[in-house]
């Protein structure tokens, strides 16, 4: 049986952390679509070269361009086991197209770990990413900000979207210490 994970939650909740331990523990690959996006620029790619005023803005990618990406990831073979989505859905179009590739495939995402953090915790920690990474779209106090109201104007619309559709949806608090986190979807999980 394949099991399919969206890890949710709002940029800044560790979902990229909690992902890289928590793939092991589920035996499938960990699909981030942030991580691919900047692999894209970083190889300077076509798509790469498309997105990255996105990016740098804290925009979203378009949808047509972000789930055929997606789509063809969930073509390769590692993801027969299932995968753990991070950063995909991030609205209800894309948790929708998301449904249709998986169905298309005789596959179905079972599973949606939210991640909870309050707004304060989120700005510190992107800013102390922003320092320690490097990353670009962590170091500007409006591109924060606007990935924050992108989030909650247009992902967290996907928790109804899926407790409405029948998925186990695990509201996770995401303060305490990384290992303390990792319990708590572990035992949510069942893992
Ligand atoms: P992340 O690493 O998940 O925070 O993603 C970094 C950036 O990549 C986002 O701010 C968006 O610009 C873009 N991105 C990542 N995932 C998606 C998605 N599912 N849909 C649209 N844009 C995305």
């Amino acid at each position: 049986m394949s099991r399919y994970v969206v890890l949710f939650g709002p940029p800044g909740a560790g979902k990229g952390t909690q992902a890289a331990r928590l793939k092991d523990a589920l035996g499938v690959p960990h699909i981030s679509t942030g991580d691919m996006f900047r692999d894209h620029k970083k190889r300077q790619t076509a798509l790469g070269q498309q997105v990255d005023a996105i990016l740098a803005r804290g925009d979203l990618v378009p949808d047509s361009v972000t789930n055929d990406m997606v789509d063809e990831r969930l073509g390769r073979p590692d993801v027969a086991p299932g995968a753990l989505l991070d950063g995909y859905p991030r609205n209800v179009a894309q948790a929708q197209e998301l449904d249709r590739m998986l169905e298309a495939r005789g596959r179905r995402l079972g599973d949606v770990v939210v991640i909870e953090v309050p707004d304060d915790e989120l700005k510190a920690r992107l800013k102390k990413r922003g320092l320690d990474s490097g990353r670009a779209d962590d170091q500007d106090d409006a591109t924060i900000q606007n990935r924050l109201e992108t989030y909650v104007a247009q992902s967290a619309p996907c928790v109804a979207f899926y407790a409405g559709s029948g998925r186990r949806v695990h509201r996770i608090p995401g303060l305490g210490t990384p290992d303390e986190v990792t319990a708590r979807i572990v035992a949510a999980l069942g893992l």
